[in-house]
Parts: C-alpha cells; structure tokens; sequence
C-alpha cells in the first residue's frame, strides 16, 4: 500500500506540490498523470525518501522510506531511466544493485531475461537505447522481489512493443498482490496499462478514481 496524505512540497516560495492525497491498493496499477512541471517526479521522490515533503506524510506499507525495515526487498524504484551509468555494462549496474541488496547473482540473468535484455546484458549502458534503459531501469527495480514498484516515466521512450510487455509484466505484477504506482505525461501511454488514475496539473490533484469511471463517468 502507498499512502499519500496531504503532501506539500515547496521550493522558496514555489509549491511545486500542493496538499497532495491518494493511496495506490495492492492488486493495482496506478497511474500518475500529468504534464511536465506538474509535480509528478517531486511527490516520487518524496515517497522514495530522496527528498523531504515541507508538509504532510508519504507512506509505504506505513513507513517512511527509510523506516522500511529492508527498504529494497519492500520497494523497486526507478526514478531516471536516462540517469544509469553509461560506462557500466547492463550486467554490471544489475551485479551493483544486487550486492546492495544482498540478492543472489543467479538473479541478475533471469532478471535480463524478464526484461527482454538478455542479449544486451554485456553492453555499455551509454549503448542502449532509452527503451532499453527503462527495462534495465525496470529490472533493477524488481531485483529484490518487492511488494511495491515505483516507476517515474517508464513509458518514456519505448516502442508499442516495449509499451505492451511494460503492459503485460506490470499486470502480472498487481495480479499477484502488487501495488504500482508508475507517472506519466501521456495518457494513451498508460491507459491500456493503469486501472486507477491520479491526475496532477500545477501540483495539485485534480481527478482521481477508477479509469474505467474517470473517462465514461459513473
Ligand atoms: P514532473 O515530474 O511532473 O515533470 P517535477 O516534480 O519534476 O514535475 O517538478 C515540479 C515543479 O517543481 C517544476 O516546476 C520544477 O521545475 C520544480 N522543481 C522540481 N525540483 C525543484 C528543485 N530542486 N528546486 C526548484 N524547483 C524544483
Ligand atoms: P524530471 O524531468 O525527471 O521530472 P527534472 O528535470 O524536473 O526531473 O529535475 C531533475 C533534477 O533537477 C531534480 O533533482 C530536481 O529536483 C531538480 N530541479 C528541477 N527543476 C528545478 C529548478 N527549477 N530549480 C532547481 N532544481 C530543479
């Protein structure tokens, strides 16, 4: 469970996130939407402990980040897909996150093979292209097996078919008890994806709910 509750985010006399409030259930995908600027990055980070909220509290499982008792094993984010070390082959930034989080090596190659970068794995990061950051992006997140997925843009440049295997792993992922929360700029991005949506513009929420009822009403 993701719990977010009346979150506020100022920079100087900017609100970049304005008295925010949504929860993401386990067996579902989230949908954060929004245009750039919105908000969106600001209240992840947040979640993820990088950054302080100037008000308000965001939970996961009912703890702050860094109150987790294995923050790694509980949640898998990906904050910057275009941010990984270009220098790094896909293998080696997988072998890192492992050793952090005290995850079996075996992992790393079922973890490429699940993201589909098991011919790629010796590559330089620099080489990739961004659709293939954001499924290396996408399985150092799930390399400690957790409950709760937190993805910052994934969408952002994949294909349809890197679209609808993102579609197909983060179902699957809810199907089994999951919680998902994944932001985007783009509707049509996600839509076929995300069962619930929040919608953000200028910090602040300005629809949330079912998809099904956010875009045919009831
Ligand atoms: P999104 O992810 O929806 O594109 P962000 O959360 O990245 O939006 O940014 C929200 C707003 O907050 C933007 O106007 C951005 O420029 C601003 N912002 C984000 N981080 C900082 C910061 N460290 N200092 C000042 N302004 C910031
Ligand atoms: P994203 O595009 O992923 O939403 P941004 O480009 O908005 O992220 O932000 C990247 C980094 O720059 C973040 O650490 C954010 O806090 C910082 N940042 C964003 N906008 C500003 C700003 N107006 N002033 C200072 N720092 C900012």
């Amino acid at each position: 469970m993701i719990t977010v509750e009346n979150v506020t985010r100022r920079y100087g006399s900017f609100v970049a996130v304005d008295n925010v409030s949504f929860e993401c259930a386990p067996g579902t995908v989230t949908g954060f939407l929004g245009p750039n600027g919105a908000g969106k990055s600001t209240t992840l980070r947040i979640l993820a402990g990088l950054t302080p909220a100037s008000s308000g509290r965001a939970t996961i499982s009912g703890r702050d980040y860094h109150a987790l008792p294995n923050p790694g094993r509980v949640v898998g984010i990906m904050l910057d897909a275009a941010a990984q070390h270009p220098g790094r082959t896909g293998s080696e930034t997988l072998r890192l996150a492992a050793t952090a989080l005290g995850v079996p090596r075996q992992r790393i190659g079922e973890m490429l093979d699940v993201v589909g970068l098991a011919d790629a794995g010796g590559r330089r990061v620099g080489q990739y292209s961004l659709g293939m950051r954001q499924r290396l992006g996408i399985a150092t997140a799930l390399l400690g097996d957790p409950q709760v997925l937190i993805l910052d843009e994934p969408a952002n440049g994949m294909d349809p078919e890197g679209i609808r295997w993102m579609r197909e792993l983060l179902r699957d992922f809810a199907a089994r008890g999951g919680t998902v929360l994944l932001s985007s700029h783009l509707l049509s991005e996600v839509q076929a994806t995300v069962d619930h949506l929040v919608v953000i513009g200028r910090g602040r929420i300005v629809a949330q709910g079912k998809l099904a009822d956010l875009l045919h009403g009831g």
